[in-house]
């Protein structure tokens, strides 16, 4: 590990664990690996998070937003990809220009579709429980009692539905979820199926179906809160010090003047703030890590800068060219959403765009 300063912030993604995670994905599921894109790769860089699953022979991707299939079609220019934002009459064009699969979520995205598409594949979302998209039941019954006249415009090439409870392996909602979607399966013409997220793949073999749609597992994120992390660190959020400084008993640090130093305290002035998407929550909860050795917060975390308290961290470590982890191997994930009460999903996708992502182990 290294600890030299880079003189920035930077964002560190390890390829190679991200491949490790996909593998970790495909002995837990047994089936076809899906890598799951959207929103740049849930911040890390789609592009590159792409390639390294192409070379693990991933062929299948998932998007949220047409767009985001547009710009991931150069990079994966043979492999399927799905939008699961499904299909507008204004994005129809994009999706067929760029030979994209939409996740289609209603009766009406399915006439769209076998309207303007002509015989096109697309898949066909079912919601088993979550509310949010696919079809809800209604819906479902129509499309299992006409399924000859309304799938006919189409090629059915996969059947979805997403888990609500995928991060709690004691909910009975995966359960439930689990027979309504065996249940529309077995209404439905025979198709390939997908089920499950991350969570979901923790869940079972009965969760894996033919495709699995990993995200965060992929991203070194613990799908299970509160439970071991199956899966590999694959981020390092790192920030360099600028300015050492000790400071007397009853000083105050930072905007807000919260934290009162109750000893002669060494502060470290570190170049990462809100903007960089170190979490303002953390003013006074977080920490951060200098060679293994967490320090804390000492006051608000400011838009670019975060004040340390480094009394305790060795001193030949708290050094000027020190580099200070906010993320990784030292600072969990898990831990950081859990000081900010959010889900690390959100830690990851909030890391802000002018921190440099760095790909170790790209191709
Ligand atoms: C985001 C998303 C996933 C990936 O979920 P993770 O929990 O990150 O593994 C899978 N399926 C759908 C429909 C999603 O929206």
């Amino acid at each position: 590990m290294s600890n030299s300063n880079s003189g920035v912030a930077r964002l560190t993604v390890r390829l190679g664990a991200i491949a490790e995670n996909y593998r970790i994905c495909r002995s837990l599921a047994g089936r076809a690996v899906s890598g799951v894109v959207k929103a740049n790769a849930y911040g890390l860089g789609a592009a590159e998070v792409t390639r390294t699953l192409l070379a693990e022979r991933c062929e299948t991707f998932f998007v949220a937003r047409v767009d985001e299939g547009v710009a991931l079609r150069p990079v994966a220019p043979a492999a399927r990809i799905f939008v699961l934002d499904g299909a507008r009459a204004e994005s129809l064009p994009a999706l067929i220009a760029h030979n994209l699969t939409p996740v289609l979520n209603s009766l009406d995205e399915i006439a769209l579709w076998s309207r303007g598409a002509c015989g096109r594949d697309a898949a066909v979302h079912i919601d088993t429980g979550m509310s949010r998209l696919g079809l809800p039941p209604a819906e479902l019954a129509v499309l299992s009692a006409q399924a000859g006249q309304r799938l006919s415009g189409l090629n059915l090439a996969l059947i979805v539905s997403h888990l609500a409870c995928a991060d709690d392996p004691a909910s009975p909602m995966n359960a439930t979820q689990l027979a309504r979607f065996r249940a529309a399966l077995a209404a439905l013409p025979p198709a390939p199926a997908s089920f499950a997220s991350s969570g979901g793949i923790l869940l079972g073999p009965d969760y894996a179906f033919d495709l699995v749609r990993p995200g965060i597992g992929l991203y070194g994120g613990n799908p299970h809160t509160g439970h071991p992390n199956a899966f590999k660190t694959a981020v390092r959020l790192t920030a360099p010090i600028l300015q050492l400084r000790r400071v007397d008993k009853g000083e105050c640090v930072g905007y807000g003047a919260t934290f009162r130093v109750g000893r002669p305290t060494a502060l470290a002035t570190v170049a990462l703030g809100y903007a960089d998407g170190l979490m303002r929550a953390l003013g006074n909860r977080g920490v951060g890590a200098i060679g293994g050795h967490k320090a804390p917060i000492a006051g608000r975390v400011s838009m670019d800068l975060v004040s340390l308290d480094v009394t305790d961290v060795p001193g030949d470590l708290a050094t000027s060219d020190a580099e200070v982890e906010f993320l990784g191997d030292t600072v969990l994930l898990e831990d950081v959403a859990a000081a900010v009460g959010t889900a690390n999903y959100e830690i990851l996708t909030s890391i802000g765009a002018r921190v440099p992502r760095i790909h170790e182990g790209a191709q």
